[in-house]
């Protein structure tokens, strides 16, 4: 089952850009594209908050953290840039819409996109965001791409 429509990938897991490492995978969509996940999950929290309306730190938007379980492992996974349609303490089927995705530029060019991030274990990671200055902030992230989420 496809995560969204990918349309194109314009950033990868862990590569270094001018703005830090990036803690996930993204992929390019149109805004308004449904936004669904292959496995049961569980919404942590629905979080607006800096950085995830655009690149620029000052232009808020939503992220969804939630809890699942792939292969027998806990993992939280966090889904940035879109229109959440649930809330705290939802429980989510596979297939079913999480949200859609939201108007996204940098600089003026649009560049809508889902970001998924994928940390070990349960509960909102210590740290949180999409990018990270720090290597050793890396711990506990792994690569959507490594579980088969493409
Ligand atoms: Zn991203």
């Amino acid at each position: 089952m496809k995560i969204c429509n990918d349309n194109h990938l314009y950033r990868s897991f862990g590569k270094q850009y001018s703005d830090g490492i990036h803690l996930g995978k993204d992929y390019g969509t149109f805004v308004g594209d449904e936004v669904r996940f292959p496995y049961i999950i569980k919404i942590i929290d629905c979080i607006y908050a800096n950085g995830y309306g655009s690149l620029n730190p000052s232009t808020k938007g939503y992220v969804v953290f939630a809890d699942c379980e792939i292969n027998g492992q806990n993992y939280n996974v966090n889904f940035g840039h879109i229109n959440p349609q649930v809330k705290k303490g939802d429980i989510i089927k596979p297939g079913d819409i999480i949200g859609t995705v939201a108007s996204f530029s940098n600089h003026g060019e649009i560049l809508p996109h889902l970001h998924l991030g994928v940390h070990v274990g349960h509960g909102i990671p210590a740290s949180p965001w999409g990018y990270i200055k720090n290597i050793s902030d890396l711990n506990g992230w792994i690569n959507p791409v490594s579980l088969g989420l493409a």
